[in-house]
């Protein structure tokens, strides 16, 4: 069936799944066209008085045609973009429970706090006379960074954790560089469960990487990385915890053995909101390290908000720090700018051409404060408490690949359970759609089978949990009382169903086409 735009219905779409709809609405779930297909190349939503004529001096470069974009009145882009927003799952409309990316409440406060013009209107080149104010605010962020972690220095201004793990593995080999061992210490060892953005970023700056096997129990083989560890490593780079949950109890051993090897120690610190306020990586013998303000200091990722990723750094790696830095003489904030030989740095260059994400440092840095150095401790505390209770709830069900010990922030299932159902983790996740809950993280950790990886962070209500957990098991006895059809065919309530995501990976549709129009003959 045709709607109005001459699209199939999201109903028609769905089919099988209730009635079709003549608008293609389902209810008051509205289905929404491109810009492209409802826009009108002579509508605006503003009125501007036709110019003046006027001699361009563009050189014969202006343009000699329309632009061609669609118009919307006012109420009709109003419209169009808030359907949109309705579509889309976000941490304000439920539970999240994505593992590994920690999709946590952002108190409305800080978002108060980085409107103020003072940091949403600064620009990155004004004198720095005139925002002393925001400085401050970077430089207070940076304390409270290094307060938490142990650590010696800070770099503020990679904007995602993957650009955090290229600073730190930037500032390791510039040391490497340094001691004169470039050419000999080419080797990164990587465990089997690492964030694909941990090997990629050794690889991308020239590392060779080596997968440290893991033990039975999940957590990283000790005797294999003391085993590896040579004149040839130049790094380990380690989660913790990792991603499986759990953390890894050997840390100071590993970051002894790789000290002892002249190596350095990378902690992927994406994890950190688990251990806030009860463990400082400095102490654990870690010289380098990003932290995720997304992740750990409230500012979900999703919906596509920036990111920013601070590495913090050791005594040894300190003096690689990248550009540009702050520093205070006096009472007064500067950035430094340019490697200055009398204070014995030696930055490894530059990451990006300012500051880093102001907002997010703005957000992270209110959040520290309103939650004070217990409160922290107790979001720490309280993540790892409500994970546990998802865990203890389902473990009954759900299998637990590394037997039922205690997890950190985040519960890894795996799909045991689910053999001779018909029913694999992909349709689970899509039958928890149905539910209205955004389904977990699945597939990975990689080295698990069929992964379900669930952070319910420490945003839930225990009443948040308990309809979570009764809807997991609800859905858990369908599955293994035979109830395939449940899932084989889910989400069949959702206006999209099951894409073909590969297909979308390998050839995606960038450019809109108009549609062929439809004849009458047809008809
Ligand atoms: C999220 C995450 C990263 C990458 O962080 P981005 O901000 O998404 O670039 C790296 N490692 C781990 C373990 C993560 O969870």
């Amino acid at each position: 069936m045709l709607n109005r735009q001459g699209r199939p219905t999201a109903a028609a779409d769905a089919s099988g799944s209730g009635r079709a709809t003549f608008t293609g609405n389902r209810a008051l779930l509205q289905s929404e066209a491109l810009l492209f297909e409802i826009g009108r190349l002579d509508t605006t939503g503003v009125d501007i008085d036709e110019p003046e004529p006027f001699t361009p001096r563009l050189g014969g470069l202006e343009r000699k045609g329309d632009i061609g974009l669609p118009g919307l009145s006012e109420p009709e882009a109003m419209r169009h973009y808030v359907r949109l927003s309705q579509q889309n799952y976000g941490i304000d409309t439920g539970l999240f429970p994505l593992g590994s990316c920690t999709m946590k409440h952002n108190p409305r406060l800080n978002e108060r706090v980085a409107r103020l013009p003072g940091f949403a209107d600064v620009h990155p080149l004004q004198p720095v006379s005139t925002v002393q104010g925001a400085l401050e605010a970077m430089d207070q962020l940076g304390r409270w960074l290094l307060e938490l972690t142990g650590m010696e220095a800070v770099a503020l201004s990679p904007k995602a954790g993957a650009h955090g793990e290229l600073c730190g593995m930037m500032a390791i080999k510039a040391a490497i560089e340094a001691k004169g061992e470039g050419a000999t210490r080419k080797v990164v060892l990587v465990p089997e469960s690492a964030h694909g953005t941990n090997p990629a970023t050794a690889a991308l700056i020239g590392f060779e990487v080596k997968a440290v096997p893991a033990r039975e129990d999940g957590t990283v083989d000790v005797e294999s990385v003391r085993a590896m560890a040579g004149p040839d490593v130049a790094a380990i780079m380690l989660t913790n915890p990792n991603t499986l949950g759990l953390f890894e109890r050997d840390i100071v051993d590993i970051a002894r053995i790789l000290h002892a090897a002249g190596a350095y120690f990378y902690c992927d610190g994406a994890n950190f909101n688990a251990i806030v306020g009860k463990a400082r990586p400095g102490d654990l013998g870690v010289d380098a390290m990003h932290i995720n303000l997304h992740k750990t200091f409230s500012t979900p990722h999703g919906g596509g908000g920036p990111g920013s990723g601070p590495v913090v750094l050791s005594p040894r790696l300190a003096p690689f720090a990248p550009l540009p830095f702050l520093t205070r003489e006096g009472g007064t904030l500067g950035l430094v700018e340019m490697a200055r030989d009398h204070a014995g740095e030696r930055p490894f260059g530059r990451l990006t051409a300012f500051h880093g994400q102001m907002g997010m440092f703005v957000r992270a840095l209110a959040y520290m404060l309103s939650h004070g150095a217990d409160g922290m401790k107790q979001a720490s505390e309280d993540a790892v408490l409500n994970a546990n209770y998802v865990r203890a709830c389902l473990s009954d069900l759900l299998s637990l690949p590394f037997g039922d010990r205690p997890c950190m922030h985040e519960v890894l299932f795996d799909d045991t359970w689910l053999k001779g159902t018909g029913v694999t983790t992909l349709d689970f996740a899509k039958a928890m759609i149905d539910e209205g809950y955004h389904p977990m993280t699945v597939y990975f950790p990689l080295v698990v089978h069929g992964a379900m990886l669930v952070e319910p962070t420490e945003s839930e209500s225990r009443a948040s949990l308990d309809l979570f957990i009764a809807t997991l098991r609800d859905l858990a006895l369908s599955a293994t009382s035979g109830d395939t059809e449940r899932f084989t065919g889910a989400p069949y309530l959702a206006p999209r169903r099951r894409l073909d995501e590969t297909r979308a990976a390998r050839s995606p549709v960038l450019r809109w086409t108009p549609p062929e129009p439809v004849s009458e003959a047809a008809e």
